[in-house]
């Protein structure tokens, strides 16, 4: 019995199949460019337990809408010559990532029609998220009626942070009209790696104070005491919080009264320059990626090295936000592109901390990333790939990097929601 994950975008799609068993990946895939030209499906069977035998395929095909990157999934994993499954009947539950879920979804939920009107209500809190991954919900609910569909949503997890965190001082009015108040994000990645933190340690999650920090294009950091979310860095929209690839992160409000007035931008333009031009890609003239940036800084730019040295200010105030909020930390994990392959970063985020009981064991930071510094050798026991501990031995926080899996995340809720 198998779980497809699903987790559209405004233009595409990503799929896994998972083994609902054993949790393993069977297959994977992405559907890119839908409804533009030059759409393509290119994905793996057979990434799994046999992965010298996976089978890599990309096919460029018209696709306008998701219901038929559905389509072409499902065609590729009942494939007769190469597909992994006899029948979609061997599709026993598909769960969908959803962004946003209002403040009416504070976990995973079976999909039915009362769900579905719930989440067009709430489309216009997510207008480029929703509406794709409702769409797809609604065709793979279609193609797949015998199985069952399930909602995991990135804001679900940090539906537990008190209001004095989550509500912003404006006018109660404006609240009550459009429900403004942080929701929070990448709330699937920071549960997951929060709990197998807990479990390396062999330290109940309830017993740490936590802070989790999700570096990748998008980024935020999540602060979790008692086993819940108790405050997070992104807000109303994904916008908010760290300095990004390319969105701006907190900023003061006024700077968009200033840029409507002088350069009479509209609404969505300010939408495009502080989401799309702004972050490392906006501060250092160069590039949205973080390698590219220590890349130009190696090569003398100055603008580079000072957007590297803003990130990493950026991610250093809210480990101290957060150390106040909970009154401590135990332990800080990092994930996501950045969080798991830049040990210049996590030096630099981390330095100056000693005070606090944070430090960065220079050679496991170093020795970590190539793999060497792996489980034991790195003081983490029973570590996976690419899961390592970066403070030094005896260190008072525990610094880990621990690769993140929503879709295992949104796979185990399925699983645990299935209905038989
Ligand atoms: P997304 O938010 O799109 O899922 P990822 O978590 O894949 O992004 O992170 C992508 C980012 O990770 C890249 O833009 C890049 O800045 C960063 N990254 C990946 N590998 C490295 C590396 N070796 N060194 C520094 N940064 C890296």
């Amino acid at each position: 019995m198998n779980i497809l994950v699903l987790n559209a975008g405004s233009s595409s799609l990503k799929w896994q199949l998972l083994d609902s068993r054993t949790e393993v990946v069977l297959a994977r895939g992405i559907a890119e460019r839908i409804g533009e030209d030059g759409s393509s499906h290119s994905y793996t069977l057979g990434s799994g337990a046999g992965a010298e035998k996976a089978k890599k395929r990309s096919v460029a095909q018209p696709l306008a809408r998701h219901d038929e990157a559905i389509v072409a999934l499902l065609a590729a994993l009942t494939d007769p010559q190469e597909g992994l499954l006899s029948s979609l009947a061997d599709i026993v539950a598909v769960g969908h990532r959803v962004v946003h879920g209002g403040d009416y979804f504070s976990a995973s939920v079976v999909v039915d029609d009362e769900v579905l009107a719930t989440l067009d209500e709430i489309s216009p809190l997510a207008p480029l998220h929703n509406p794709a991954a409702v769409s797809c919900i609604r065709a793979a609910r279609k193609h797949l009626p015998h199985a069952t569909h399930v909602a995991a949503f990135d804001t679900a997890f940090h539906q537990t942070i008190p209001a004095a965190a989550h509500r912003y001082p404006i006018p109660l009015a404006l609240y009550d009209k459009y429900k403004i108040r942080r929701y929070g994000f990448h709330g699937n990645s920071h549960r997951y790696v929060s709990s197998r933190a807990a479990e390396l340690l062999r330290v109940p999650l309830r017993d740490l104070k936590l802070i989790s920090c999700h570096l990748g294009n998008g980024s935020s950091i999540c602060a979790i005491k008692d086993a819940v979310s108790v405050d997070t860095s992104m807000g109303f929209t994904p916008l908010d919080g760290l300095m990004m690839g390319t969105r701006s992160g907190s900023i003061d409000p006024a700077i968009v009264t200033f840029l409507q007035r002088h350069e009479g931008y509209t609404p969505d333009e300010v939408d495009e320059v502080l989401n799309k031009q702004s972050g490392l890609l906006g501060a250092s003239g160069v590039s949205n990626d973080l390698r590219d940036v220590l890349n130009a800084q190696e090569e003398g730019n100055e603008q580079a090295r000072l957007a590297r040295e803003m990130y990493a200010y950026s991610i250093k105030k809210f480990i101290g936000q957060y150390m106040a909020a909970m009154g401590g930390v135990d332990v800080i994990v990092v994930t996501a592109g950045v969080g798991e392959n830049s040990p210049i970063m996590r030096r630099a985020a981390f330095e100056g901390l000693e005070r606090f009981g944070i430090a960065v064991d220079p050679w496991r930071n170093i020795e970590g990333d190539k793999g060497s510094g792996h489980g034991e050798a790195a003081g983490l026991h029973g570590a996976g790939p690419g899961e390592f501990k970066f403070s030094p031995q005896g260190s008072r926080v525990k610094l880990l990097v621990i690769p993140t899996n929503e879709e295992l995340m949104i796979a185990h809720d399925a699983k645990s929601l299935l209905v038989m």
